[in-house]
């Protein structure tokens, strides 16, 4: 069978959601902790901000692993006027441990993934750490459609560089010339799968800009009949 290769993070596992009830249940649980009530819905919407800025500066080598974990939540808390304690390790500690188990996934995810498992060998390609992205992967229960996964930590790079795609078909075993890649970000995803030589499916729920004009999907169940087009006009 041809492989076929996606994202992972909002792509098939819900990521806003997952991070979001495990932000939710972090708030409750360190409560005697935190000095002021804080609204998890603000709370939220800062620490998607900071882990953002944060991932940027990984990306680029700036800070490491380490310092993005704690980072990203010292500064989300500074914001609300909370300085640093010991215990913010602590909550930056149990959110990396309890997200990944969260196992919520995008919508149509899991019914594209059986019926796509019949025709294809299913690759993942994604900007995470080996052993978290594996754990989301069992405790979502689709480890049994992924035939594997390449993570920029075992690439030694991140999207949107070539060697992680190239690292993947390599891993996949393909010759075919065409390998679809389907990813939520435009930049990472798209243009970089593309500029990879990959054909590209720009997953837009949002319905973000696409100045480009790749192929570009709402729905990941709109990939069903997009690939058997495909295949019937042998492309
Ligand atoms: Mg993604």
């Amino acid at each position: 069978m041809q492989p076929i290769f996606f994202d992972l993070d909002h792509t098939l596992w819900d990521f806003e959601t997952n991070s979001q009830n495990t932000i939710s249940d972090l708030l409750e649980g360190f409560k005697d902790k935190i000095p002021i009530p804080l609204s998890r819905q603000d709370f939220f919407s800062v620490y998607t901000r900071m882990n953002e800025a944060c991932w940027d500066l990984y990306r680029k080598k700036q800070i490491t692993q380490e310092e993005l974990r704690i980072k990203r939540f010292k500064e989300t808390f500074e914001v609300f006027g909370i300085s640093y304690s010991p215990w913010q390790q602590d909550f930056a500690k149990e959110y990396l441990a309890e997200c990944p188990r969260k196992g919520t996934l995008m919508p149509g995810a899991l019914e594209t993934l059986e019926v796509l498992s019949q025709y294809y060998r299913i690759f993942l390609i994604t900007n995470g750490f080996e052993s978290v992205q594996k754990t989301k992967l069992f405790h979502a229960d689709i480890e049994q459609y992924i035939s594997g996964m390449i993570t920029s930590e075992t690439a030694g790079c991140t999207k949107p560089d070539k060697k992680i795609f190239d690292c993947a078909i390599q891993k996949s075993g393909t010759q075919s010339p065409i390998n679809w890649y389907i990813g939520d970000d435009y930049d990472t995803d798209v243009r970089g799968g593309t500029a990879a030589g990959m054909k590209a499916v720009f997953y837009n729920p949002a319905r973000k800009a696409n100045p480009d004009g790749y192929t570009e999907i709402q729905s990941l169940m709109e990939l069903i009949p997009l690939l058997e087009v495909s295949e019937a006009l042998n492309l």
